[in-house]
Formats: C-alpha cells, sequence, structure tokens
C-alpha cells in the first residue's frame, strides 16, 4: 500500500466530558523508522477514560487536540527503509511505554522507569482508527497464532501479570483490591501462577461477578462485609500471604494491609488520588510486612511471560473481553467503559 492514505480516526479536541470526534484524516508519511499499521483490534483503557472525561490528570497531561488509544492488535502493511525485525504481514501490538535505552535506570535494566521515558499515548499517535503509523521501536511482534483481541490486551494484561508475579504467589492466599481492567487481569494471573486461593474485593456487583468467572474463589463486597474478617473466612483462617491492590482507593489500601499475616506482602498497583495514611508501626514494622508500588511492567521480561502464559492456555482472560464495538460508535463504548458496569471495552475494525 502506498502513502498518501486516509483513515478514520477518534479525535479528543475539546476540553470537556466526552469532546471526542471521528474524523477522516490523511495520515502522515511514513518515516525510515516508521511502520504502516492496518489496526483490527484496540482496546480502552483506563488512561483514555481520564482524556475522555478531562479530569485534572488529564488536563495537567495533554495538549488537544490529540489522536486517542494506545492498545491495539494489528497487521504491518508497510515499513521504512531503516526498519528491522519488522516486516509487512508480522502481527504486532503497541509497546505503550518507549525507553530510551541509555540512561542510568535502563542501564540498570528498568527500562520501565527509564528517565527519558516516552508514553505512546502522548505521542500524538492513536489507534482508536483503521490506519496508523507507529515508530517501531514502540511495536511488539506477536505471534501469528495469536489472536488480533488478545494483541490488543498485551499492555494492561502485563500490568496484571506483573502485579502477580511481584511476590511468590504459589501456594499462598492472595487477595485483589479492586476488579476494574486490571485487577480482573491480576486475578486470572494469580490463578494461572499457583495462588492456593484467591479472594477479590470490588463495590461493583457486576465486577465480583466478573471476578469469579474468572476463578477467585471468593468474593467481597468491603460495604458490606470488612475486609479483614471476610479474608480471614475466605481463607479458613489462614489469612492473606500476597494482597494487591488494583483500586487505588486509600481505604481498601489500610484494609489490606491489615489483612496480612505476619511476613505478608502489599503490591499496589492502583494509584491513589492523594496521601494515604498507614500504621507503619503496627501494620508493617512489627508484622515485617512487604510493601512494594509497581508502576508498568518491566519491558520486555513481564511482556514474553504474559505471552507464554495467554499461548499456554493458562492465562484465562476471556471473561474480561466484555464488550467490542464498531469504531462509529465510540460514545456509547466510552459510556459503558465509564459505568463500571463492564470488563475490558475494545473497537473491533474488522
Ligand atoms: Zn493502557
Ligand atoms: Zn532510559
Amino acid at each position: 500500500m502506498t502513502h498518501p492514505i486516509t483513515t478514520r480516526m477518534l479525535v479528543k479536541e475539546w476540553q470537556r466530558h466526552g469532546g471526542v470526534a471521528m474524523h477522516q484524516r490523511e495520515l502522515r508519511p511514513l518515516g525510515p523508522q516508521d511502520v504502516l499499521v492496518r489496526v483490527r483490534r484496540a482496546a480502552i483503557c483506563g488512561t483514555d477514560l481520564h482524556v475522555y472525561g478531562w479530569n485534572d490528570w488529564a488536563a495537567r497531561n495533554y495538549r488537544l487536540p490529540i489522536p486517542m488509544g494506545h492498545e491495539m492488535g494489528g497487521e504491518v502493511l508497510a515499513i521504512g527503509a531503516q526498519v528491522s525485525g519488522i516486516e509487512p504481514g508480522m502481527r504486532i501490538s503497541a509497546e505503550t511505554h518507549i525507553a530510551c535505552g541509555h540512561c542510568r535506570q535502563c542501564r540498570a535494566n528498568r527500562r520501565h522507569t527509564c528517565l527519558n521515558l516516552k508514553l505512546f499515548s502522548k505521542q500524538g499517535l492513536g489507534c482508536f482508527s483503521d490506519y496508523t503509523v507507529v515508530p517501531a521501536s514502540a511495536l511488539r511482534r506477536v505471534p501469528d497464532d495469536m489472536p488480533f483481541r488478545d494483541a490488543s490486551i498485551m499492555e494492561p494484561l502485563g500490568v496484571g501479570v506483573r502485579a502477580a508475579m511481584e511476590a511468590d504467589l504459589r501456594g499462598r492466599n492472595a487477595l485483589v483490591t479492586g476488579c476494574g481492567p486490571i485487577g480482573l487481569f491480576t486475578i486470572a494471573a494469580a490463578r494461572a501462577l499457583g495462588a492456593a486461593r484467591v479472594v477479590a474485593a470490588d463495590l461493583h456487583d457486576y465486577r465480583r461477578e466478573l471476578a469469579r468467572a474468572l476463578g477467585a474463589d471468593t468474593v467481597i463486597n468491603p460495604e458490606v462485609e470488612p475486609l479483614a474478617e471476610a479474608t480471614l473466612q475466605a481463607t479458613g483462617g489462614e489469612g492473606i500471604d500476597v494482597a494487591i491492590d488494583c483500586a487505588g482507593n486509600g481505604r481498601a489500601i489500610q484494609d489490606s494491609l491489615s489483612s496480612l499475616v505476619p511476613g505478608g506482602a502489599l503490591i499496589l498497583a492502583g494509584l491513589p488520588s492523594g496521601p494515604v495514611a498507614l500504621d507503619l508501626a503496627k501494620d508493617v514494622i512489627v508484622r515485617e510486612a512487604r510493601v512494594q508500588g509497581i508502576f508498568g511492567r518491566l519491558i520486555d521480561e513481564t511482556w514474553l511471560a504474559t505471552e507464554s502464559l495467554l499461548r499456554s492456555g493458562r492465562l484465562k482472560v476471556e471473561p474480561v473481553l466484555t464488550h467490542s464495538f464498531p469504531l462509529d460508535r465510540f460514545e456509547e463504548a466510552f459510556e459503558l467503559a465509564e459505568s463500571g458496569a463492564s470488563g475490558k471495552v475494545m473497537f473491533d475494525m474488522g
């Protein structure tokens, strides 16, 4: 296929809730490091919802107008003159975090915390479109037998896989608080990685049902049952060895920490909107708890683990992928994703 080609594209244009328009745009010419991708599936991320809803965080971090979307599965149509390792016809997914490769964090093999990290979502690329032009450094080849649907969730699924790999879950009792897509992926990963019991907590009925469908042994509504008591009961009096918070809610974090057995670990994957007070003497020091924050995936270790777990069939994600829309029904898709009555919502470009 030769340039120029035109594509439908969702663009966030106005600084208010919604404010997204679908345009027909000509793609920029293919540079030497660029890849032309036909997008087949693209998933709505929590970040997209912040931008769609235009909250304070989005207003601080984004300049408009900007094409939307960064989670995609697609196929390569053409490559720039200097691209190697990616060929037309290959299936790809987006690596949404682009590390510089030479700063101290990168050299310490911590590319996910690269000091010059670039985010796909801020580069003006977008993938809520039929076609997109993306630097090869922001793409990863996926196996030919991986469905585009699975390719589109490699990034958020990887966050769940990493959360579940950050402490050893084998034969131990896990608690996951917050059953949005990342929490649900974490539950699936905890199951695949051999947790003895998986307990899940969320306020939404719909999400607790999804948690159960993914293999959570017990689901808790923390508004109805206090977390510490409910987890003790759910584990036959043993308690929680590893708690993983994907809610970013202060109360959930405090209650998860006090639900831990001595020597347990609390993994923090959800971002609280402000400071959270913890009783360090009682809950961390005396009980020798480990508190570990995680921010994104290990590049590329988590990706490879996620790919292997998915292809093995051990990582069960199907129940999370609840809704799929054609691109022109984007308003419906965003509203549903915002409502909480959904798992992962995606666009199907055919
Ligand atoms: Zn994302
Ligand atoms: Zn770097």
